[in-house]
């Protein structure tokens, strides 16, 4: 069942109101949602659905279901499975939410200090990477902190972006990521554009602007096979 996905168009609702649409083993699906589900590297969201008799359900996890824009909110194991039609609060946990959009954002903004193919990426609360196809000898961890550093210093807004399929494939040059390809099917799709920096396909969750990152650190940069070079960072605060 597709559901209503709250986040593509506010990043920032902490929480709101749904309906629960379904819930069985594989977890629970609503009418709406704030969660974001694990894909394109980022990791799903946790938090909390609050039933209307005061019971708290805590949410360990967020995965797509089967069909397009349908969202399975896992339970912690051994909580009671709410009822189809009944109300539900949901709340995000929002610091650790807030920290993924941080560093999301900032892959972005490092996508385009590194100029080579990305192979790979993933994103949790702590640290995120990005893996390119790319000659170990033209990654210094110095000068991509301090180039990435200064685009995000500065601050501009993001802003989401839809297309149609036509259009990005009259636009191969948008996808940098090798590996993943944005989601077709819909007829339309999703890109995020750093003015002036970066411009790529994207469902994930962004920050309103890239002064929200703060800053980045470069964690470590190593090899990952043959063409694959891993460049790790996290927030410098
Ligand atoms: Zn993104």
């Amino acid at each position: 069942m597709a559901t209503q996905l709250l986040f593509r168009d506010d990043a920032y609702m902490r929480s709101a109101s749904a309906r629960v649409l379904a819930a069985d083993e594989r977890g629970i699906e609503l009418d709406r949602t704030i969660f974001y589900p694990l894909g394109g590297g980022q990791a799903g969201d946790t938090g909390n659905l609050l039933r209307a008799n005061g019971e708290r359900i805590p949410i360990a996890d967020t995965r797509k279901g089967e069909v397009l824009d349908s969202v399975l909110h896992v339970p912690a194991p051994g909580m009671q499975r709410p009822e189809p039609g009944e109300p539900v609060t949901l709340e995000i946990d929002w610091e650790r939410r807030y920290r993924l959009m941080r560093l999301h954002t900032a892959l972005h903004v490092m996508s385009c200090v590194i100029v080579a193919p990305v192979t790979g990426g993933n994103i949790s609360p702590d640290k995120a990477r990005l893996d390119f196809d790319i000659d170990m000898s033209l990654l210094d961890a110095g000068n991509i902190e301090r180039e990435t550093n200064a685009l995000i210093a500065r601050g501009v807004e993001t802003e989401t972006v839809w297309i149609t399929d036509e259009e990005l494939d009259a636009r191969p040059e948008l996808v940098k990521t090798m590996s993943v390809q944005p989601p077709r099917g819909a007829g339309r799709v999703r890109l995020l554009r750093i003015p002036g920096i970066d411009l790529q396909p994207c469902g994930g969750t962004h920050v309103k602007n890239i002064a929200e990152i703060g800053g980045i650190r470069v964690l470590k940069i190593r090899s990952e096979g043959r063409r694959n070079r891993r460049v790790e960072i996290a927030l410098a605060s």
